[in-house]
């Protein structure tokens, strides 16, 4: 392309807000036969909501006691816990206090020490487990101590506790079996929620690091005691713009941190194939799978709005960061889009496509 279409090119672009960080960016952008979306927040809202409390049924967890507990799947059934929940008429009750001599938490108990746990966690999963407790009116208090665990979840000192919040790799790596949770989570990510699991063990045991070769770990004995989850909504045009790259005849591909069922029910929805879904992939190893995809000589357009995702950015034959995404993925980026419009990527594309056909 001529040094005058490139520029006709970056103008409309920029009219559209598409921003190419230069005239080789956009005729390189012509070559993209591959879209890999990041999901949180690139094509979801990134805007959780809190939608499920479970307390755990501490009697039926342990694996001795067979029968009934195998039939309900070691749940204490939402009613119940509502009925436990109203008898204990203060719902701010200190954490500790557990059902009439039973070991197991209410709903509000979980929730509580869970979004006690998240306050200091600026995870988009988090802040809606911290806002869902304070629109039940739950006080929370300040956790002692409290580490981030990436991609995993977190890790909080509360009063004697230490209390866990994150998905099934944070509790084995912590030598909690997440395996009575199983059933309930898989429900709640089939429905493209994010399950959590929450955990609390006695302060000072476990250090978080795998002691076995299987990666468990046995050093304390943590106790599994409830499933939150959040949900997120799928953008309004990301149906679209996924139609389109695919009439244009690229391939679309979903590339997140979050676990296989809820990262399906998301493509399903947005129309991703199933086998384009890259799912639990740590934040570090975004831009190896980035990597991956293009080690087959596609070329590929990877669209992101986190720091997690400005390696994966780098790497790609384009890197496009969306919206209001944060600096460190737009300073990685080759194009920034300004509005938080998926069909925008398809935007981007177009004009690329159409510029470069006119000088031939
Ligand atoms: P994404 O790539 O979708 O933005 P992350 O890599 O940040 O996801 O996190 C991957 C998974 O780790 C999440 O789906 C969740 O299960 C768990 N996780 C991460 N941070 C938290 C947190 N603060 N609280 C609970 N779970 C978390
Ligand atoms: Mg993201």
């Amino acid at each position: 392309a001529t040094p005058a279409a490139t520029m006709v090119g970056t103008t409309i672009g920029a009219k559209n807000g598409v921003l190419f960080t230069g005239g080789d960016i956009l005729e390189r952008t012509k070559d993209v036969d591959t879209v890999v979306f990041d999901k949180t927040g690139t094509l979801t809202e990134g805007e959780m909501e809190l939608t499920d409390v479970i307390a755990l049924d501490g009697e039926s967890r342990s694996v001795t006691d067979g029968g009934e507990a195998a039939v309900d799947g070691g749940l204490a059934s939402e009613t119940s816990n509502a009925n436990e929940a109203s008898e204990e008429s203060d719902p701010n009750a200190p954490s500790a206090d557990r059902v009439a001599g039973e070991d197991r938490l209410t709903e509000d108990d979980v929730l509580r020490l869970a979004a006690t746990a998240e306050r200091g966690s600026e995870h988009p999963l988090a802040q809606a487990i911290v806002e869902g407790a304070n629109e039940r009116g739950l006080e929370l208090a300040e956790p002692d101590a409290f580490e981030n665990v990436p991609g995993q979840g977190v890790r909080a000192t509360v009063g004697s506790d230490e209390v866990l919040v994150g998905n099934r790799t944070l509790l084995r790596n912590n030598g909690i079996d997440p395996s009575s949770a199983v059933e309930t989570m898989e429900r709640l990510e089939n429905e493209g929620k994010t399950a959590m699991l929450v955990a609390r063990m006695p302060a000072g045991t476990g250090d978080g690091k795998p002691e076995n070769n299987d990666g468990s770990d046995t050093d304390n004995d943590g106790e599994l005691v409830g499933v939150v989850a959040d949900a997120d909504t799928v953008k309004d045009s990301a149906r679209a713009a996924v139609t389109e790259l695919s009439e244009r005849g690229t391939e679309v591909m979903m590339i997140t941190g979050d676990n296989e069922r809820t990262a399906r029910s998301v493509a399903e929805r947005v129309g991703i194939k199933p086998e384009n879904v890259r799912a639990e992939v740590l934040p570090e190893d975004k831009s190896d799978a980035v990597a991956a995809i293009q080690a087959d000589g596609r070329q590929a357009m990877m669209v992101g709005d986190g720091v997690n995702d400005a390696p994966a950015l780098a790497v790609a034959h384009v890197g496009t960061a969306i919206g209001s995404g944060t600096d460190v993925a737009i300073e990685a980026a080759d194009v920034t889009l300004m509005r938080d419009d998926p069909l925008d990527v398809v935007k981007a594309i177009r004009i690329s496509d159409a510029t470069i056909q006119k000088i031939k």
